[in-house]
């Protein structure tokens, strides 16, 4: 835009001066000669375009021309430009949004641009309905997808040579013309040879497999060659270069920086590039800038259509990397200002339980336990307390290793719930866990006061630290029908304070009379729906999700972008490390003599066998052969136990009480031991195959042992150590937040969680390791929504029709 102005300004000049061509230092020409692309390029409707290209400005020599022939084309392009203006202002007015008061947000508010860009990407000339098939394989079906179809990267053509000039090695371009075209065969394979020549000189340039080209290339024809330069007999030669013949176009094959699309099969480069261009130039003008001008501004962004030019289209490496920021930003900032507007009804818009919390109770709690609270969990007390206090629904993820004691923070907060009368509830995302949790918490309650009342599923304490007495139920799948019934109609009637089982609490009829506080462990994913059904019984509670898969900041930012975050980064004193070995799979036999010490000892040992990603069924099929083998060959003489997802959730539950009972001493499993249990006997856990799995997994699996004082053990087993080289740093680095990180770098999101849900968002250009530009893009989320709660403001109305769309309402991955 700011050429146009700026041409504009230049030939007003021009005229007041008479056509003396002085209006521009060096003369129009040579203004002209750097201005007409740049200008070109800025104009994107096909009708300003020929009007444009009629002024002729590259082949204009204005120095040359007479007085009346420079007032004629001067005249001539001060027009074009009035009529460049009218036209804009035309589609600003035609399109104008219509004013509302309230805006809701639904399908028919969307402006007619944006219904445009919505169109079928079949109205773009030669694309058939078969080609369009193909095109939806790569998710792209409107206008609006094919332009933001982002290049994967870029082939850099940009630097131009005359043949004479040429270089063996890099990309270079010529332009030349067509001196001869030929078929020849070269090693069975028909192909065209042509040769160019320009003013210094000729080459031989050679198309491999493609002797149809023989036709179009006529002597004569002028054609643009980019390309690596090789040798052939010591002679220069292009082979299989990117062409296209020098028309009045602009280029997009060569002479310029290239984009290079992701490719399915029966799309050729070619075709991409020439539809992407149309699409570019007839409808990128169409797009709705969204962003507020001053955090464009501050962040020195580009404009959107500029961005989405420039991402095709560079006009050089600068702005290719100019654009992907802008664009990166755009997703990142769309799902921060998502995630953060969810935070925002949670609880701006929600009246929260305030509850009270006495410095008295907060110091006998403390001293009601067996052991002093480490600084991180005496930390994120207070940030509790501090969210407890407030009459506002508490959201917040804590993140802690296994083992760095979680559970007695969860404890405080059920016990600050009671004491202010109100009912809580603990979740665990299996029924073993429920239970062991359900038994924890009992000791805790006798151990600090004495048993009042028991009956079949739920059982009354008397506490010092409670001014009344406290009655805790486990309620899962497995009790009869009859005692669930009992059970629930309890917790209707608030006969039972503290509430513990599985997730399906919330989710299934259990109504609560008055429930404060959920807690919900070992939870990945505690999402939106989960949380919309706990609002719909009619409560706003506080909620503690506590999770022992650290994750790193920036997933942390996206996935829990609404939650507040609280983390223990240090465990307990005393703690040994899990002694951790990588082993090849040649020396085994090692890790089975120290299964077997230890076992001797009277310790267990945990077997994980490999990760199948695509299959659970092959997985099972591994876990039942490498069974089958250890008992017969390895360990005749050990008792060994099988655990796998495809076993009833009894037989499971039968398995793992053995094993915690000591009748089991090898637990062979597959990654279904990877949450929760908690054997403190077990010293040793071996991972088959463990390339399979990241660093955070196998961190995970590594938290199955070291539960006690004994030293434990972690055998890493692998085809090849050179190639795993990664599993190396389990051996040094015992900090899961670390090898979170480590885990992002090397492996990418994409498997960050193996074969878990991500939860992730899909991300198109941005980088989730980007904790810089997320965290500006956080930033500035938070900002406008600070000034403007629903977005009801004019500037933030592009932004709110856009946050309506479909992939910001789909809570599938929040
Ligand atoms: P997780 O964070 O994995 O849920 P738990 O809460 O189960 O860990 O705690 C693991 C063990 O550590 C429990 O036996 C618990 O009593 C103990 N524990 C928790 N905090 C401390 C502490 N500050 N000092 C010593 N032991 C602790
Ligand atoms: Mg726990």
């Amino acid at each position: 835009m700011l050429d146009i102005e700026s041409f504009h300004s230049i030939l007003v000049l021009e005229r007041k001066n008479n056509y003396g061509n002085i209006a521009v230092i060096g003369g129009l020409d040579r203004y002209l000669s750097q201005k007409a692309l740049p200008i070109r390029q800025s104009l994107n409707n096909p009708k300003i375009l020929i009007g444009f290209d009629q002024l002729n400005l590259t082949h204009l020599n204005y120095a040359a021309c007479t007085l009346s022939e420079r007032k004629l084309w001067v005249e001539n392009a001060l027009a074009w430009l009035d009529k460049l203006h009218e036209s804009k202002n035309n589609i600003r007015a035609e399109t104008k949004i219509p004013e509302k008061k309230q805006i809701t947000i639904t399908t028919d508010l969307k402006s007619k641009r944006m219904e445009k860009l919505d169109s079928p990407i079949t109205v773009v000339k030669g694309i058939t309905s078969r080609i369009a098939g193909i095109f939806a394989i790569l998710g792209i079906v409107t206008i609006h997808d094919l332009l933001y179809f982002i290049p994967r990267r870029y082939i850099d053509y940009s630097s131009r040579k005359t043949i004479a000039e040429l270089h063996q090695g890099d990309d270079q371009t010529i332009i030349a013309r067509i001196l001869q075209s030929r078929v020849v065969t070269l090693g069975n394979r028909r192909s065209t040879e042509t040769i160019v020549e320009d003013s210094t000189g000729n080459i031989r340039i050679v198309w491999f497999n493609q002797p149809y080209l023989v036709t179009r290339f006529l002597p004569g024809k002028e054609i643009v060659i980019s390309g690596a330069v090789n040798s052939f007999k010591s002679k220069m030669v292009f082979t299989s270069p990117e062409w296209e013949f020098l028309e009045d176009n602009e280029l997009i094959h060569t002479g310029r920086i290239v984009p290079i699309y992701p490719l399915t099969r029966g799309l050729y480069p070619k075709q991409i590039r020439k539809w992407t261009k149309i699409v570019i130039d007839g409808w990128s003008w169409q797009i709705d800038e969204f962003l507020p001008s001053t955090i464009k501004t501050q962040n020195k962004m580009l404009d959107l259509a500029d961005a989405i030019t420039q991402i095709h289209f560079p006009s050089s490496q600068l702005m290719a990397e100019d654009a992907r920021k802008r664009l990166a930003f755009d997703e990142l900032f769309l799902l921060q200002l998502n995630v953060l507007s969810r935070k925002q009804n949670w609880q701006e818009n929600q009246l929260g339980n305030e509850f009270v919390i006495l410095a008295e109770f907060i110091s006998s709690f403390i001293y009601s336990l067996p052991f002093t609270l480490t600084k991180a969990q005496k930390q994120v007390l207070e940030e509790i307390i501090t969210d407890l206090k407030r009459p506002i629904p508490m959201l917040r993820l804590l993140q802690g290793e296994v083992g760095s004691g979680k559970t007695v923070i969860a404890v405080f907060a059920l016990l600050v719930a009671i004491n202010n009368n109100y009912q809580a509830a603990l979740m665990a995302p299996t029924e073993v866990l429920a239970e062991q949790h359900f038994n924890n918490i009992c000791s805790y309650f006798s151990d600090n006061g004495y048993q009042e009342s028991n009956t079949p599923n739920s059982i009354t304490y008397k506490m010092k630290l409670l001014d009344h007495t406290i009655t805790v139920a486990l309620l899962i799948g497995s009790l009869k029908l009859d005692d669930k019934k009992n059970l629930q109609i309890k917790i209707e009637n608030g006969e039972i304070d503290i509430i513990i089982g599985t997730h399906a609490l919330i989710q299934e009829g259990v109504r609560f009379q008055k429930l404060g506080l959920a807690v919900i462990d070992e939870q990945q994913r505690f999402g939106v729906l989960q949380r919309s059904a706990l609002r719909q019984k009619g409560f706003n509670p506080h909620i503690l999700i506590m999770t022992a898969t650290p994750i790193p900041r920036t997933m942390a930012l996206t996935i829990y972008g609404d939650l507040d975050l609280s983390i223990i980064n240090e465990l307990p004193p005393g703690r040994k490390k899990v002694k951790t070995i990588c082993l090849e799979q040649r020396a085994v036999q090692k890790a089975y003599s120290l299964i077997r010490k230890q076992i001797i000892c009277a310790k267990q040992a945990f077997i994980v066998c490999p990760l199948i990603e695509e299959s659970e069924v092959l997985e099972v099929k591994a876990a039942i052969a490498e069974y089958n083998y250890l008992c017969c060959r390895v360990f005749p003489d050990f008792k060994l136990g099988l655990l796998h997802g495809r076993l009833p959730t009894t037989e499971k539950e039968s398995i793992m009480l053995k094993f915690h009972a000591g009748e089991i001493d090898i637990l062979v499993a597959t990654t279904v031991i990877e949450v929760g249990i908690d054997i403190p006997n077990a010293t040793v856990m071996l991972v088959q195959n463990a390339d399979r799995f990241g660093l955070s997994q196998l961190h995970q699996l590594r938290g199955r042992v070291g539960r006690s004082n004994a030293q434990s053990y972690c055998i890493l087993v692998s085809e090849n150590i050179l190639i795993a080289s990664r599993l190396k740093f389990m051996e040094n680095i015992h900090d899961g937040f670390v090898l979170a990180e480590k885990d992002l770098e090397i492996r990418g999101p994409g498997d960050f969680f193996g074969t878990l849900q991500s939860g992730l968002p899909p991300l198109k250009i941005a980088n989730i390791t980007d904790l810089n530009l997320l965290e500006k893009a956080r930033y500035e989320a938070i900002n406008i929504l600070k000034d403007d709660h629903n977005l009801n403001k004019t500037e933030h109305h592009t932004l709110k029709i856009l946050m309506s769309q479909k992939i910001y309402q789909n809570t599938d991955w929040s």
